[in-house]
């Protein structure tokens, strides 16, 4: 019988893709994945999860939606749960198709799911301060027309958010030029500017993207995205039908509506950390830093690669960049005892203690 060639099979657009690279490396202080560092334990806010688990969730998730709703003070008719923002991203590529137009660097699923849905991505680099390059993108706007365009702001790696300014002109020339723009606002909780909840009402082409994911939640999976409710009808047509799973759509419910306060308290903590990690690693000769408006903070430092093995070896992990910004390392905001920790290694690695 002849062998089955798998790799024969592939859709085109897959053939050219590895799968995404999650894989763990044992450590004892882990700040590689923009988690929160502060355990929640269900039992922390809940007592008894009543759930009956023969039977399908709520399709329509709406306890779920209408807390939500309240946080962002809006209509649960304005929220769309996903199992994770990805999977939102997916579902929007997958409705609207490409181009799909976003700057770099930048998240890598905007790139990673628009390959695998088949649809062409454009890039366009970001400046030297890591701001968009609005000229340049405004010019891609028009010259290709792409159906959705992702802004994430504060922006993953690289920790700024984009000035409100020049977000506002994309929008606008978007507009003009339907196309849609998703501002992913992952971080927008340890960002000190305002982000785009206010300016909903005002563009039709304009969706947010939140997560509870970097607030205490990564396990949980729940994304949502916010905006009016017709882009809802069409991406309802291409969602899966319980994509948000029973104790999900429970277990979040009740975070958000007899947790928020300490989920509050934790996100006040991290951004405090984050302000004297960032302090503590400007005098650090070797080392340069950018400010941040999100739960991690990027650096670069020569021979990163190095420096990177050994905080392992050291039992830290932090995220190494190297492939997409020279020589930078992304450290995600831990406990004030495992940034403590952090730096002390550091410093010895690089002998300025
Ligand atoms: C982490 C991250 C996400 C993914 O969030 P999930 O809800 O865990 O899928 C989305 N966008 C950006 C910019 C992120 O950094």
């Amino acid at each position: 019988m002849d062998k089955l060639n798998l790799e024969s099979l592939l859709r085109k657009n897959i053939q050219k893709l590895k799968p995404y690279q999650a894989k763990e490396i044992p450590c004892k202080i882990k700040l590689d994945a923009n988690e929160s560092p502060f355990p929640v334990k269900l039992s922390d806010f809940i007592s008894e999860i009543n759930i009956h688990l023969n039977r399908y969730p709520d399709p329509e998730a709406i306890l779920l939606r209408k807390a939500l709703a309240r946080k962002v003070k809006l209509s649960h008719e304005n929220i769309m749960p996903g199992n994770g923002s990805d999977e939102l991203i997916y579902y929007l590529i997958l409705t609207f198709g490409g181009p799909v137009l976003y700057p770099a660097p930048t998240f890598a699923m905007y790139g990673i799911i628009a390959q695998s849905v088949g649809v062409e991505t454009v890039e366009c680099s970001l400046d030297n301060n890591f701001d968009i390059n609005d000229e340049e993108f405004l010019k891609l706007i028009k010259l290709k027309k792409p159906r959705l365009i992702f802004l994430s702001s504060p922006n993953n790696p690289t920790g700024n958010t984009f000035s409100t300014d020049k977000i506002l002109k994309i929008i606008e020339f978007a507009q003009k030029n339907s196309s849609i723009v998703v501002i992913d606002e992952a971080y927008q909780p340890f960002s000190s500017k305002k982000g785009f909840l206010p300016f909903l009402k005002d563009y039709d082409n304009l969706l947010i993207l939140r997560t509870l994911s970097k607030i205490g939640f990564a396990g949980l999976r729940l994304g949502y995205l916010i905006g009016e409710k017709n882009f809802f009808y069409e991406i309802n047509k291409v969602r899966l039908p319980y994509n948000v799973d029973s104790i999900t759509q429970y277990v979040a419910t009740e975070a958000l509506n007899r947790f928020y306060p300490q989920i509050k308290k934790f996100i006040c903590q991290i951004i405090k950390e984050r302000q004297r990690l960032y302090r503590e690693l400007l005098r650090i000769q070797k080392i340069k830093v950018y400010p941040s408006e999100a739960n991690f903070i990027l650096l670069q430092i020569e021979n990163s690669k190095s420096i990177y093995r050994k905080l392992i070896k050291a039992g830290i992990l932090v995220r190494d960049l190297s492939s997409v910004i020279n020589n930078a390392l992304r450290i995600t905001i831990g406990t004030s005892e495992e940034n403590e920790e952090f730096l002390k290694t550091i410093k010895k690695i690089l002998g300025e203690t």
